[in-house]
């Protein structure tokens, strides 16, 4: 094919691509975004399989067909709740990718590459490299199968200075001598090893903001691919994913109200007494009640508003969120959802999940729309949620959430919280909203306490 040709078809990829994206950022059009950018991705491919000098093409077609069957498996089976961790492994394949072509063009062509191609394919292979490995790390941290905990130890941020060092050291090294076996394999080493360290002391629950951040090495990764190889598909396509990545982590340290820096080098979520004991419970204040009571409260409610959070996703009860909701709205009570930006473990948690039990996107509001709308309602229910409605992030500014925007649940007339204790939620630290005196708390798993809520109602 001609390479006017091919060029012509990446570019209606690209364009594919970013239509993909904006149709992504409602869960309405979502559906149709993916579509786009599966064409997108399709004609890419095509245009990159027929460029003139492609050879190989058992091996291409073997390799797609264990891709796609690997993917369309993947993709079929995962749980809403373990798709941090997909993410996480698809980022890490992204990254794997980018050093491998890398090592394959040092190996095929030691010599007779110009600066810019020896930098573009040296930042290939080294970020690449950290993203593939970080990104396992993430994975194992997600999966439980290493410490959830940040792991940190004393002079542990020089030690990683020093690793970033001697990879720029040898970087400069392999310039000089690009057909230096030795020094390639020793950039590989310590970029893989950068990756895991990176990782390391960063908590389980901070997972989800290293793996944009991780998203986004692998798109950087992707485009210098590009422009080693001169290919103009990867470069767009690496931006995109590059600059989206960016932008999604600096959503999400935003509405946690912290920095990069504080998500990648404060070792959030260490066990911390001192921490915990802010905003403490005062003792004998908390009202525990039976199904039946709340039951009661509900009936009677005129409003209702419904604030989802992890232990919802937990618990799978979206759908037992759902025929509560459209129970009590067939009975006249005004039912709307509040969803705060970082409720869950990645953003949109709650909205993908609500809108796989097809909660009326009518029903869902951000938070700006309707924190105002608190004070003037009946009853809030808060399910498995605890830290984007602590009040503390407001009242207490030792309180590590302090400055985060939360739900201002408390100015309800009547709040329901559904949780199984008084366990801490992600931040780790006490909620005094469960001892205020409109609070009413109901123990159990959330998907069973809806149902029992739901056929008590119905007696
Ligand atoms: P939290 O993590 O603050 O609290 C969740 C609560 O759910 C827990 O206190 C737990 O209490 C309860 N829970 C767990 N399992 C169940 C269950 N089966 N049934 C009922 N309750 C259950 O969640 P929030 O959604 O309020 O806050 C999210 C937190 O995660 C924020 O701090 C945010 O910054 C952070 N975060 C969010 C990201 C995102 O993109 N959304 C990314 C990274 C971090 P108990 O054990 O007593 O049941």
């Amino acid at each position: 094919m001609a390479v006017h040709t091919i060029n012509l078809i990446y570019l209606v990829s690209a364009t594919l691509f970013m239509l993909g994206i904006k149709y992504l950022s409602s869960p309405r059009t979502a559906k149709m975004g993916n579509l786009l950018s599966m064409i997108g991705m399709a004609a890419a491919i095509g245009a990159t399989l027929a460029t003139p000098g492609i050879h190989g093409f058992t091996l291409i077609i073997i390799g797609v067909v264990i891709g796609t069957l690997i993917g369309g498996y993947a993709a079929i089976k995962v749980k809403m709740t373990a798709m941090p961790e997909m993410v996480a492994l698809f980022n890490g394949c992204g990254g794997a990718a980018s050093a491998l072509v890398a090592l394959a063009e040092f190996q095929g062509n030691s010599t007779g590459f110009d600066s810019f191609t020896l930098l573009t394919l040296l930042l290939s292979l080294i970020i690449g490299g950290l993203t593939f490995t970080g990104s396992v790390m993430a994975y194992a941290k997600l999966q439980g199968m290493v410490s959830t905990r940040p792991v940190t130890y004393p002079g542990q941020q020089v030690f990683n200075g020093v690793i970033v060092l001697a990879t720029v050291a040898l970087s400069w090294f392999l310039f000089q001598d690009p057909g230096n076996i030795l020094v390639l394999s020793s950039i590989t080493v310590l970029s893989l090893g950068l990756g895991v360290l990176a990782v390391l002391p960063i908590g389980g629950a901070d997972m989800p903001v290293i793996i944009c951040l991780l998203n986004a090495y692998s798109g950087l990764a992707v485009s210098m691919t590009g422009f080693a190889l001169s290919n103009n598909a990867l470069i767009i396509t690496g931006s995109l994913v590059g600059a989206s990545g960016i932008f999604l982590t600096k959503i999400m340290c935003d509405a946690m109200n912290r920095s990069l820096a504080n998500v990648l080098f404060s070792a959030f979520g260490k066990v911390d007494k001192s921490l915990a004991a802010t905003g403490e419970i005062p003792a004998g204040t908390m009202k525990g009640y039976e199904v039946e009571d709340v039951a009661t409260i509900l009936a009677n409610a005129g409003s209702l508003i419904i604030v989802p959070g992890y232990g919802m996703a937990a618990a799978q009860a979206q759908h037992a969120t759902r025929e509560l909701a459209d129970y009590l709205g067939e009975q006249g009570v005004e039912v709307r959802y509040a969803i705060h930006p970082v409720a869950g473990r990645m953003p949109g948690h709650m909205n993908v999940l609500l809108a796989e039990a097809d909660v009326p996107y009518e029903q869902l509001f951000a938070m700006d729309d309707i924190n105002d709308d608190f004070a003037a309602t009946d009853v809030v229910l808060v399910i498995g949620a605890n830290d984007v409605v602590n009040p503390a992030a407001k009242t207490n500014p030792s309180s590590p959430i302090y400055g985060m925007p939360v739900l201002d649940v408390e100015k309800a007339r009547t709040v329901i919280v559904l949780k199984r204790s008084l366990n801490v939620g992600f931040a780790g630290i006490e909620n005094e909203l469960f001892s205020m005196d409109n609070t009413r708390m109901l123990f159990g798993d959330a998907r069973a306490s809806l149902q029992k809520l739901l056929a008590a109602l119905k007696k």
